[in-house]
């Protein structure tokens, strides 16, 4: 549907549950609140660039960091998330947004679409039927509202120029292991003190991080570390957590050795 209507019915099921991705910025005034943060952790296996043209490989690029795994050319990206389950420590009683000026670009763009690859498709965004009336959101595929796109851009942006620095944000925190890109995710959940001091460290001195740290795979699936190991990265499997600032999410069932 390239044509779509849109009416927020201000219902707030945008506003649960969420892992929001924030900018380096929005991150240090989300922990200022009292809000708990998570990076997410995913790498791709790089061993030779794409060809020219390969547009969703130049997106990727963009939104990540080269590194090693081992001898595997690899690019690491990292998402820095306002995580909670539940309303947002933001949200009130009445469904109304408590920071409302300062609330993230992600919250303003919403239920933009902000990846270009992913067209907007309401049965995939938590607003109710009713909404999806009336006011002109998208014509022919485009956004109607020049605003929206500005903040589409920015977010764009902002993604592409802190890549680097959200990885090196990790590396700052001691954390330097990742998820196969499209098998999952590795979720670390530092402790705040510890986030706002590697946040402040990456503002001021960011030369300081070594960036050249390598990385590891961890996956919860036995043929995929055997695979990984075999071009010679470095791999583990999963195992079951013992720190509560560690946890992997698998999109496929654990196949363990
Ligand atoms: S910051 Fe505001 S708009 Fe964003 S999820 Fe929280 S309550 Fe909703
Ligand atoms: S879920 Fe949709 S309709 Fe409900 S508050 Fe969020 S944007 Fe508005």
């Amino acid at each position: 549907m390239d044509d779509i209507n849109f009416e927020c019915t201000a219902c707030g099921n945008c506003c649960h549950d969420l892992r929001l991705p924030l900018t380096l910025t929005e991150a240090a005034a989300w922990l200022a609140r009292g809000g708990q943060m998570e990076l997410l952790c995913e790498a791709i296996p790089w061993p030779v660039e794409p060809e020219a043209g390969n547009e969703q490989a130049a997106y990727k690029k963009a939104r990540s960091a080269p590194t090693m795994s081992g001898t595997l050319p690899v690019r690491v990206s990292v998402l820095l998330v306002a995580a909670f389950a539940g309303p947002c420590p933001n949200l009130d009683a009445d469904m109304r947004c408590r920071i409302y000026e300062q609330r993230p670009l992600v919250c303003r763009i919403y239920p933009a679409e902000i990846n270009p690859f992913v067209p907007l498709a309401p049965e995939n965004k938590g607003c109710p039927p009713e909404a999806w009336q009336h006011t002109p959101l998208q014509r022919h595929g485009v956004l109607v509202d020049e605003t929206t796109r500005e903040l589409v851009g920015e977010s764009r942006r902002m993604s592409e120029l802190e890549a680097a620095a959200r990885v090196k944000l990790c590396l700052a925190l001691g954390m330097n292991e990742a998820a196969l890109a499209n098998e999952g995710f590795v979720i670390y959940a530092p402790d705040s003190d510890a986030l706002r001091t590697a946040l402040e460290q990456i503002r001021t001195t960011p030369d300081a991080v070594v960036e050249a740290e390598p990385w590891t795979f961890v996956s919860n699936r036995a043929v995929t570390v055997e695979t990984l190991l075999s071009v010679g990265a470095t791999g583990r499997l999963n195992e079951p957590a013992t720190d509560t600032h560690f946890r992997y999410h698998g999109y496929f069932p654990a196949e363990p050795a």
